[in-house]
């Protein structure tokens, strides 16, 4: 590196959280990449990171202030794209590495747009419908200088939905001057949202643990399935295991673990949990320990959280066939090696959970032609392209013998970088 090129504090990939973790998926396929590995450090660095404050009025008269933040990591291949999410531990480094591992996805399953992310820090539990709504029109109105159609477009991700989408529709349209419909997508169907998207991220996490099975030779009927987090992915990809037969014989939440070696009805606790706060206290399983969780023998774990959940310390307890990353990031490298001596299969979060950014752009095109697409053609093509994607990267993973990780990095990285070569560095 040259005498006047410090290294950003970045790009440590031992102490960054998230961050640290894309950092070193990256390093992992650079000797794959031949002759474009010369633009390889275009992927470590994020393109642009805005952090803005976010002040609103709470219910009670007092003034609260939240950081957000919305980081572009790549716009090589199309605008930026990816969520938004509304956590307490949310930081800018973890933004970094979401929106790192959104190009690798979009790139893997060939969308055409770069990788992006926000969030805000804040606990949204135990806030008004209010509070909400201001927090997240203030919030869009912040970003509004770098978001749009055709530059970045958010969507929905932990603790965000159809109504947030709705609300950040309307702020960006109101200080445009005109509606735009597709600076978002996962709105609500009455604002231009697609049929199938809800359900998309789940949809596509069923179809490729469908994939994998094949190929490991594990029948569906009767396959016991470990879920962690039962939001909108889990517990739609919980709900499509049950009805294809499979058991559900662990889940895990915020609220502790339940177990039934038998199976559960998905179709009850789904209901317990739209009636209660979580999976705690459901009489169709048993109480475990939440470490104990990690130990379930099963066909398919699903972690379907938050980053860096199999870890070190846990991995070597992990008694599966089949790992299916529904979540975005849940496993550190250290973690995956472990898995990997262990035979277990990693079907990576940009192939995984590659179903709601799929129905995203399925939303985005359909919001420019204004035509929209009835819900079968939706989950048709949804399922063409994840198995289409899963294929690619299976077949890239035998040639190397690498994981389906690296494989999809291989893929993913080539895309990027070769648009990154032909479009050349400006000026
Ligand atoms: N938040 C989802 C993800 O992590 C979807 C992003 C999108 O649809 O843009 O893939």
């Amino acid at each position: 590196m040259p005498a006047t090129e410090r290294l950003p504090s970045y790009l440590d990939a031992n102490h960054l959280g998230p961050w640290g973790t894309y950092l070193q998926q990256v390093d992992r396929v650079i000797p794959y990449l031949g002759s474009l590995g010369r633009w390889a450090e275009t992927l470590k660095r994020p393109k642009r990171a805005l952090i803005v404050d976010v002040p609103i009025e709470l219910d009670n008269g007092e003034i609260a202030h939240f950081e957000g933040y919305r980081v572009q990591h790549n716009t090589s291949r199309g605008p930026g794209k990816g969520g938004v999410r509304f956590h307490q531990d949310v930081t800018l480094s973890e933004v970094m590495a979401l929106a790192g591992w959104m190009s690798i996805k979009n790139a893997a399953i060939n969308v055409p747009f770069g990788g992006a992310k926000g969030g805000i820090r804040v606990d949204p539990r135990g806030m008004s419908r209010g509070e909400l709504e201001r927090m997240t029109r203030r919030y869009t109105s912040e970003i509004g200088i770098i978001i749009g159609p055709t530059k970045d477009i958010p969507a929905p991700d932990v603790n965000t939905n159809a109504q947030t989408m709705a609300w950040m529709m309307d702020t960006y349209s109101m200080n445009e001057g005109s509606t735009a419909t597709g600076v978002v997508t996962g709105k609500p169907i009455a604002l231009g949202g697609s049929l199938g998207r809800t359900e998309s991220t789940g949809r596509g996490v069923f179809v490729t643990a469908c994939e994998a099975a094949a190929r490991q030779g594990v029948d569906l009927q009767g396959a016991r399935v470990s879920i962690q987090g039962f939001g909108n992915v889990g517990g739609t990809a919980a709900r499509l295991f049950h009805e294809a037969g499979a058991r559900v014989v662990a889940v895990q939440d915020h609220t502790g673990t339940i177990h039934a070696p038998g199976g559960m009805d998905v179709h009850e606790l789904l209901k317990h949990i739209q009636s209660t706060e979580g999976v705690a206290g459901f009489r169709g399983a048993e109480a475990i320990s939440n470490s104990d969780f990690w130990g379930v023998e099963t066909e398919f774990l699903i972690p379907a959280a938050l980053e860096s959940q199999i870890t070190a310390a846990n991995a070597g307890d992990i008694k599966a066939r089949i790992v299916v990353e529904g979540a975005n990031g849940p496993t550190t490298p250290a973690a995956d090696d472990i898995l990997a001596e262990r035979g277990i299969l990693v079907v990576p979060d940009v192939v995984a959970n590659a179903g709601g950014v799929t129905v995203s752009y399925f939303e985005w095109v359909q919001d420019f032609s204004s035509f929209f697409w009835s819900e079968d053609e939706i989950n048709q093509r949804l399922e063409r392209i994840m198995k289409d994607a899963f294929a690619a990267v299976w077949q890239v993973a035998g040639d190397h013998k690498v994981s389906m990780r690296t494989a999809a990095y291989i893929v993913a990285c080539t895309r990027i970088l070769q648009a990154r070569e032909v479009r050349g560095l400006y000026p």
